[in-house]
């Protein structure tokens, strides 16, 4: 029987684990946060309150993290998860973090005989919950073959992107596209209003033409036309944006440390810190609206 260490039960990780748990997993969730743990348990799910507890019996590691910082700390840091998990175990990390930490876990578990598959996912909250998600994976066949059907149970669309590391690569990319697009998808709304043009129009026009995409789509930024956007929530997330920042920072090291231009890229990134700075941080990352045009529509 496996038994499924799941580690981070925050917005994602949390109707994560509970998929596993539908489906019949033996599943033990940890997390630093003792109010994540309380309604990861409260949801159904089992949770311990040590990390050394909920990895004892695991031959599966789950982690879904903030960053890499704390992937680091848990495997090679002061828990030395690498040290004491029990042999043969598999390792997933659906964290989004940078490309050198993930090979750097990654070389440290091969060590051991531990096989890792880095597998980051899009699809945002409600993917998580309705267990939908793309899951884009870096890793030898065999871990990648060991690993599927968990992330099936939690997902839809599961693509093997080639080595370790490969996952993380694709949806830096991703992200980076994602930002740029949300960023002009709310200035273009901030625009048309002080042109004086309806934001139900400009929705209308663009959605049906050239300026179609996501961010407008699916996640439209302004409330009203995609009522299930958070938009229509106050901005509550969703994908804060302090993690939009920390995706679009990836992708700006990972430019600069192979010598690619990336402007536009590197603008969104600013656009995030300076809504962060503001103390926006916590909102949705379509929130970005809200710190262009505080004040609502010119009248
Ligand atoms: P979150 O902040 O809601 O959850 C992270 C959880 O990890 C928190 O509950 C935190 O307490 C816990 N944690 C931190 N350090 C820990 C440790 N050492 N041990 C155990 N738990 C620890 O963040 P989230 O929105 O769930 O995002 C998690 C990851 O998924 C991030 O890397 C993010 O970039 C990525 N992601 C998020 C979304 C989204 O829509 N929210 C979409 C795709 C990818």
């Amino acid at each position: 029987m496996l038994r499924v260490a799941f580690l981070g039960l925050g917005n994602m990780g949390a109707p994560m684990a509970l998929n596993l748990v539908a489906r019949k997993y033996d599943v033990i969730g940890f997390d630093v946060q003792q109010s994540s743990r309380a309604s990861f348990t409260a949801a159904g799910g089992q949770a311990a309150a040590h990390l050394a507890d909920a990895i004892e019996d695991a031959n599966l590691v789950i982690t879904m993290l903030p960053s890499g910082r704390e992937l680091k700390s848990i495997y090679l840091g002061e828990h030395s998860l690498i040290e004491k998990i029990k042999a043969g175990a598999l390792l997933i990390d659906c964290s989004t973090i940078d490309v050198p930490t993930t090979r750097k876990v990654a070389h440290a578990a091969e060590q051991r005989g531990l096989a890792m598959v880095d597998a980051p996912v899009s699809g945002g909250t409600m993917g998580a919950k309705n267990g939908t998600l793309t899951f884009m994976v870096g890793g030898t066949d065999l871990a990648f073959l060991r690993a599927e059907p968990l992330l099936t149970a939690m997902g839809k669309n599961i693509i093997h992107c080639g080595q370790i590391g490969a996952g993380q690569a694709a949806k830096t990319c991703n992200n980076a596209i994602l930002g740029v697009s949300m960023a002009a998808v709310s200035e273009a709304f901030a625009l048309a209003d002080s042109l004086g043009l309806a934001r139900e129009k400009l929705f209308e026009v663009a959605s049906t033409s050239s300026g179609q995409c996501w961010a407008l789509t699916s996640y439209c930024p302004v409330p009203g036309p995609v009522p299930t956007s958070p938009a229509n929530g106050d901005y509550a997330p969703g994908f804060a944006a302090s993690m939009m920042l920390k995706d679009l920072r990836l992708a700006v090291d990972a430019a600069h440390a192979h010598g690619v231009p990336t402007a536009a890229i590197s603008q969104a990134a600013e656009l995030y810190a300076l809504m962060v700075a503001r103390g926006m941080g916590g909102l949705d990352f379509s929130g970005l609206f809200q710190f262009i045009e505080p004040n609502g529509p010119k009248k």
